[in-house]
């Protein structure tokens, strides 16, 4: 192979690889993954809140049956109650139904969280689990893409050490720095400068030469 040859499948090498490694960047799973996440912070945070709203349920109810209670003791002590005395009982039983009347509305409210957010837990489980049966067949799919692209991307590397081998180092510092092999053009370089009539015989002869100017890699032709 010419060093023109070699610089074109060095480049041709270098692309293929850049397509490969960008493609194993790409995670095959994330729709499931994000589907997976979502489902289940929807899951925990909805299981909780019920969780909440039975704590703040059973709280409330035991501080309603003490409130009735009280009422109750307090209603009684009015009829027996006189003089200066009723208004102090009145004092505590006024404070005393108008707590009930609140708490009994923060119940209600609770109650009817509680009717609706239970039913939604079995689908968002079932949601779950349906994901994450997907994602475990999805796995070994994903698994055998980046084995191959990998093995790919190994076969690349060697040929690419091996075509690096047969080619003079400032060829290969040059095309490193600028990615950019580009052909002679009326015996000049891309930024116009005119290549020396030596380096012109050698390009056409197949050799690759640095630009002094721009640092483009020449060849003859980018015709393979
Ligand atoms: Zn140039």
């Amino acid at each position: 192979m010419t060093e023109h040859q070699l610089l074109l499948r060095l480049q041709q090498l270098d692309k293929q690889s850049a397509v490969l490694e960008e493609q194993r960047q790409r995670n095959g799973l994330s729709a499931y993954e994000g589907r997976e996440s979502r489902l289940r912070e929807e899951l925990q945070a909805k299981s909780a809140r019920c969780e909440q709203l039975e704590r703040e349920l059973a709280h409330g109810q035991a501080e309603l049956a003490g409130l009735e209670q009280e009422i109750v003791s307090l209603q009684r002590e009015l009829t027996r109650a006189s003089g200066y005395d009723i208004a102090l009982v009145q004092n505590r039983l006024t404070p005393a139904l108008a707590r009930k009347g609140t708490l009994e509305e923060e119940l209600l409210q609770v109650m009817l969280e509680l009717e609706e957010l239970p039913a939604q837990l079995p689908p968002l489980r079932e949601g779950l689990a349906e994901v994450q049966a997907e994602l475990e067949e999805a796995r070994p799919e994903e698994q055998e893409r980046l084995e191959d692209l990998n093995l790919r991307l190994q076969m690349y590397a060697q040929e690419r050490l091996m075509v690096v081998e047969q080619l003079p180092p400032t060829l290969v510092v040059g095309y490193q720095k600028t990615g950019r092999i580009d052909e002679i053009r009326q015996g000049r370089c891309r930024c116009r400068l005119e290549i020396p009539d030596h380096y012109q015989r050698q390009i056409r002869l197949g050799h690759g030469w640095v630009c002094a100017s721009c640092g483009s890699v020449l060849v003859q032709t980018l015709t393979p």
